[in-house]
């Protein structure tokens, strides 16, 4: 099996397993417990939370523990807007290309009384600083813009923003699910103050993943009940998933050059090879993008039926996010870039991992071009397209 979609997942590292198996066998204890078993898991806890910290230059203690990237973004997000409402501010900048995690809740507050500015991107996928500072108004509160695109791979201007806001004292939360661990990030020096990540997305295990909240910047608690994570998340604290997290993180920083001079390789050769079929187009930066994302639009096809005879050649890629697909609407981040809805159809993402070979992209570069071709014969809007019929966009 290719597995082309670590965008949507990626499979978890050996070194990580074998650190977790001991938290589920002799090291089983609940860190609030007070005998020597919940206090060593006390110590192991604060381990991982100063791992973490050290991955991104923040301090331990601005490090909170939660069960993964949607969680992450709820709470950053509803922390701001709670402080927002008790100081009369309910204006939010967003950028119409985030995740659903970060758009839903945004949403959510919408109906609440909040008035939000979704920016337009520019063509490459990149949120436009000059527009966005025109955006800030008198009550602006929070600006949230995604590190790095997990359907396009684009990398925002993060420096630039977290500078921007720093200067207008508007708190600045970054979805960083899918940079940290691929790109280097210190929050410090980007005046980032809220920045969310998952460790599935890093080679870690599922439903655990972490917010650092900058010294200062209230934090306000979604699940109550115990005072685990300083008061800020209830639940007893999910040892072996975190330990697993410090883990695949210290791992991923250690090897991130080297995997991203290969996948970068990988990536470029991919582009390269895939757009010499007629009529398709990249999507998003060529240059600023993720070091293992590929995606593309190939005019008069279906991106699912792509997807599905890649994976009868054992090929597993993505069409737009895991979120969307199932649904018949076309990705939200390709029609932001200003592709119209047939052509957004027609997408095809493949995310590259550490554990992607070369063979793997030959084989790629062998197979898409044949299945768009053969596709292509059966479409009635390719038929339309080579009639005349219908204009190329592509
Ligand atoms: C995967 C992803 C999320 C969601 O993370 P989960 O841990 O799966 O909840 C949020 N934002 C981005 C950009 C993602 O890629």
């Amino acid at each position: 099996m290719i597995y082309l979609d670590n965008a949507g997942t990626t499979k978890m590292d050996e070194d990580v397993k074998k650190a977790m198996l001991k938290y589920f066998d002799e090291e089983y204890g609940n860190a609030s417990s007070l005998h020597s078993l919940g206090q060593r898991a006390k110590e192991q806890l604060e381990i991982a939370r100063t791992q973490i910290a050290k991955a991104i230059n923040a301090q331990p203690n601005e490090i909170y523990f939660t069960s993964g990237g949607s969680e992450s973004d709820n709470q950053a997000i509803l922390s701001i807007a709670h402080m927002g409402k008790l100081k009369n501010k309910r204006h939010i900048i967003t950028t119409k290309i985030e995740h659903h995690a970060v758009l839903h809740t945004l949403e959510k507050l919408e109906k609440d009384g909040f008035d939000v500015t979704y920016l337009d991107v520019m063509p490459n996928g990149i949120v436009d600083v000059k527009a966005l500072k025109k955006a800030i108004k008198k009550d602006t509160v929070l600006v949230c813009v995604m590190f790095a695109n997990n359907e396009i791979g684009t990398i925002q201007p993060i420096a630039e923003i977290g500078e921007l806001c720093k200067q207008k004292g508007i708190t600045f939360f970054t979805d960083a699910v899918q940079a940290v661990g691929h790109l280097p990030i210190d929050v410090k020096a980007l005046n980032i103050d809220m920045l969310s990540m998952s460790a599935h997305k890093f080679h870690g295990p599922k439903g655990v993943g972490a917010l650092f909240v900058k010294r200062g910047t209230p934090i306000f608690s979604l699940i109550e009940g115990g005072a685990q994570e300083n008061n800020k998340r209830a639940g007893t604290e999910n040892l072996a998933g975190i330990v697993g997290m410090a883990t695949a993180l210290t791992k991923a920083v250690k090897e991130m050059d080297k995997v991203n001079k290969k996948l970068v390789k990988l990536r470029d050769k991919l582009i390269k090879a895939l757009l010499k079929v007629p009529h398709s187009a990249l999507n998003g930066d060529a240059v600023n993008r993720l070091a293992n994302n590929v995606n593309l639009c190939f005019e008069g096809i279906e991106g699912e039926s792509l997807l599905l005879m890649l994976d009868d050649e054992g090929i597993c890629a993505s069409s737009g996010s895991a979120c969307t697909s199932g649904s018949l609407d076309p990705s939200h981040v390709l029609l932001a870039i200003g592709r119209p809805h047939e052509v957004a159809h027609g997408s095809l993402r493949l995310t590259m991992s550490k554990y992607t070979t070369e063979e793997d992209v030959n084989k790629v570069i062998k197979v898409v071009p044949k299945i768009v071709e053969y596709l292509r014969k059966m479409s009635p809007v390719w038929d339309e397209l080579e009639k005349g019929e219908r204009k190329h966009v592509l």
